[in-house]
């Protein structure tokens, strides 16, 4: 294990922007946090969770796919793909590190998501273990624990030291490339936050959420449930918790015509909250908010773990209690739909 000064981050974030370019979460004129690209003069803010989640920076929430020409039968097709340049992401909590393995699932399963996986391999995640988990966190309920939280390296920090520790190769390397600016040292401190990070996180409301309701298998008992009728009916199909949700993948493809004749195919995020969501030539499959609701939370809750070894598409971050406007979230599902009140 490494460590540095907290005075000595400027420099360390210096020291590893001249290598590549480097993300952290910079407060924003909301008054919260985003991850923000990092020049001299930034200042990291340590909020606990960032609006957005570092997913965008994989997953960018409009990309460019293609581009073509058509000029009478012929059609030229431009591949219009940038290589990626090797990129750090610091600051990423554990529940958001665990999201990247619930997209990795989904874009890197054969037929890979190119654009993706470029941005997967060039991009080095340095995670930051959470000091002070707040009401809104229930990653533990999915069995993350955010005092060892992942990533290519992950970091701790105290009131006046931030400590490192390599988890992989590409983790190792950068580390080692700091070494002017960090040194040696136990594990001591570290151990210490974990020990009064797990006394917090035991006493805060929602530790005591479970899944056991959901998982694979559980259609037939969840689906026709009454109270999904309930729970949707103040539903603004906003799609904001899907924006914010580190896991939600759903993503819309479109062609946009150019100045110069041409045709730009590119892809943004979509939400399963939206009427027109899955809209196919016949109509749509799910034609009321009702259905639309219930579906985000069984895909999160059983369908994403029937299909994928169990995992749930729910890191518990917390983004969509805090986010929603008519508050409704994921844990008042669970608690309806399957927990408590069963
Ligand atoms: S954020 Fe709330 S209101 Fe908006 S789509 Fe999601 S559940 Fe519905
Ligand atoms: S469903 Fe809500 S709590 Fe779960 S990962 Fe998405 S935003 Fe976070």
């Amino acid at each position: 294990m490494r460590k540095c000064n907290v005075s000595a981050l400027p420099a360390l974030f210096s020291a590893i922007a001249s290598q590549m370019t480097l993300y952290l979460p910079t407060a924003n004129k909301n008054g919260g946090a985003s991850f923000t690209e990092w020049t001299d003069g930034i200042d990291y803010c340590d909020a606990l969770r960032t609006e957005k989640s570092p997913k965008e920076l994989f997953f960018p929430q409009s990309e460019d796919l293609a581009a073509f020409k058509v000029s009478g039968k012929s059609i030229e097709i431009k591949d219009i793909r940038r290589d990626t340049e090797d990129f750090a992401v610091f600051g990423v909590r554990a529940c958001d590190a665990k999201a990247m393995d619930i997209l990795d699932r989904v874009f890197l399963t054969e037929p890979r998501d190119s654009y993706y996986a470029n941005r997967r391999e060039h991009g080095v995640i340095i995670t930051l273990a959470c000091s002070r988990p707040d009401e809104n966190c229930f990653c533990t309920a999915f069995g993350i624990d955010p005092t060892t939280p992942g990533g290519d390296i992950s970091a701790w920090k105290t009131e006046d030291a931030v400590y490192f520790e390599a988890q992989t190769e590409k983790g190792t390397a950068l580390l080692d490339s700091l070494t002017a600016l960090t040194e040696d040292c136990d594990a001591a401190a570290v151990d210490a936050q974990k020990i009064t990070v797990q006394k917090i996180l035991k006493k805060l409301p929602l530790s005591d959420l479970n899944t056991d309701a959901f998982g694979g298998g559980k259609t037939k008992d969840l689906f026709d449930d009454p109270a999904w009728e309930t729970l949707s009916e103040s539903c603004l199909g906003c799609g904001t918790c899907t924006f914010v949700c580190p896991t939600c993948q759903c993503y819309d493809i479109r062609d946009i015509n150019t100045t110069d004749g041409g045709v730009v195919r590119y892809r943004c995020w979509d939400s399963c909250m939206y009427s027109q969501f899955t809209r196919m030539a016949h109509g749509n499959n799910r034609n009321t908010q009702k259905e639309r609701f219930r579906q985000r939370f069984m895909h999160k809750l059983v369908y994403f773990p029937e299909n994928t070894d169990g995992v749930f598409s729910c890191v518990g971050c917390g983004r969509c209690l805090a986010k929603c406007p008519i508050s409704m979230n994921i844990v008042k599902v669970m608690k309806t739909v399957g927990g408590e009140s069963k």
